[in-house]
C-alpha cells in the first residue's frame, strides 16, 4: 500500500500479498482439512504400450477446498511437507489407494489385479513408521504387496545413504515395487541405479515432450533409447509419463518403453472411471 504523506512509497505487490496469505491460510487449514475429509484421490491409468491394456493406476491427491475449489497437489503438497502434515496425509492416501485396489479386484474377479502407484514424499521416507504403516495397511485390506508400487523421486534418492535406503529395501523385499519418479531430471548417476532397490524407472515428462514431432529429435531419441536399454539391462521396467498424443505413444513404444501414462489415454479421474477402462480393456 502507499504510505500516507510525503513522497515515500512502500512498494507492495498485491498479488504477492494474496499469494502469501493463501499460502499461510492453506498451511494452517491443512490439518482440519484432513480431519474433515476435504482431500480426495483421482486415478490415472497406466497402460501397457505393447498390448494397450490397463495395468495399474497412479493415485493423485486433490483438495476440495471450501473457498478455493479443487486445488492440485502442487499447491499444497509442498506446504504439507514443510509442516510435516505430509506424513499423516501420505498415510491417508496410501490407505485410500490400497483400499481402492482391493475394491477393483473384488469387482473384476480373478483377472490380474490392477496395480496401484502411490507417491511418497522425501519426509515419508525418513519417517520411522513407513514400513510398519505400509505392512499394516496392506494386511488390513488383504492386498498383496506386489499390487503396490511406491513412487519416489529421483532427487529424493540422490546421494541417499544406507539409512535412507533401508526402509525401501525392506519394502522391496516384501514385494512392493519401487519406482524412481521424474527420472532424468536430477543429475543422474546411472551407475548409482544398481544400489537402489527400484524396479521401475518413470521417465520424466520432459522426455515425452521431446517426442512430439514425428520423427522426434534424433538426440532425444538416442537419449531415451540409451536409458531404456540401460534400464532393461538392469531388469528395470520403463514407464513414460505425460503422453498426450498417439505419435508420442508410438515412438515411445518403438523405443522399447514398457508402460505409459498420460492424457492420450485418460486424465486422472474418479475410481469408477478406471474400473470401466479396465473392464473395456479386458473385454476386448
Ligand atoms: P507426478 O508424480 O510426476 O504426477 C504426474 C503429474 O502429471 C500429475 O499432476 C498428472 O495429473 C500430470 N499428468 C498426467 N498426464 C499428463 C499429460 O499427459 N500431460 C501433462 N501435462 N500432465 C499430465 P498432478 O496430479 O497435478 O500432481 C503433481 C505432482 O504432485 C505429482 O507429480 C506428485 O509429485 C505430487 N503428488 C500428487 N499426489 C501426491 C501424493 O499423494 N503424495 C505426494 N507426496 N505427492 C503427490
Ligand atoms: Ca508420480
Ligand atoms: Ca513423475
Ligand atoms: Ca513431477
Amino acid at each position: 500500500a502507499k504510505s500516507a504523506g510525503g513522497n515515500r512509497f512502500e512498494l507492495a505487490d498485491p498479488e504477492a500479498d494474496a499469494r502469501a496469505i493463501t499460502r499461510h491460510g492453506l498451511t494452517t487449514a491443512l490439518p482440519a482439512a484432513l480431519e474433515r475429509g476435504e482431500f480426495f484421490i483421482e486415478y490415472q491409468p497406466l497402460v501397457h504400450l505393447g498390448d494397450g491394456g490397463v495395468r495399474g493406476a497412479e493415485a493423485l491427491v486433490r483438495w476440495l477446498h471450501p473457498q478455493h475449489g479443487v486445488l492440485g497437489p502442487d499447491r499444497f503438497i509442498p506446504l504439507a511437507e514443510h509442516t510435516g502434515l505430509i506424513v499423516p496425509l501420505g498415510r491417508w492416501v496410501l490407505e485410500q489407494a490400497v483400499d481402492q485396489a482391493r475394491q477393483w479386484r473384488e469387482r473384476s474377479g480373478d483377472t490380474d489385479p490392477v496395480r496401484i502407484n502411490v507417491n511418497l514424499s522425501p519426509c515419508q521416507l525418513t519417517h520411522p513408521g513407513l514400513v510398519q504403516d505400509t505392512v499394516d495397511i496392506l494386511e488390513r485390506a488383504g492386498v498383496e504387496p506386489r499390487v503396490l508400487c511406491l513412487e519416489v523421486t529421483e532427487s529424493a534418492l540422490i546421494g541417499a545413504d544406507d539409512d535412507l535406503l533401508k526402509p525401501l529395501r525392506r519394502l522391496a523385499e516384501m514385494g512392493v515395487d519401487i519406482a524412481l519418479d521424474d527420472f532424468g531430471t536430477g543429475y543422474s548417476n546411472l551407475a548409482n541405479l544398481r544400489r537402489l532397490p527400484v524396479s521401475v524407472l518413470k521417465l520424466d515428462r520432459s522426455f515425452t515432450q521431446g517426442m512430439q514431432q514425428f520423427p522426434a529429435d534424433p538426440v532425444d531419441l538416442k537419449i531415451v533409447e540409451g536409458i531404456v536399454s540401460l534400464a532393461h539391462s538392469l531388469d528395470l521396467a520403463v514407464t513414460v509419463e505425460g503422453v498426450e498424443t498417439g505419435a508420442q505413444a508410438e515412438q515411445l513404444r518403438l523405443l522399447g518403453c514398457d508402460t505409459a501414462q498420460g492424457w492420450y489415454y485418460a486424465r486422472p479421474g474418479p475410481p469408477d472411471r478406471l474400473h470401466e477402462l479396465a473392464l473395456v480393456d479386458a473385454a476386448g
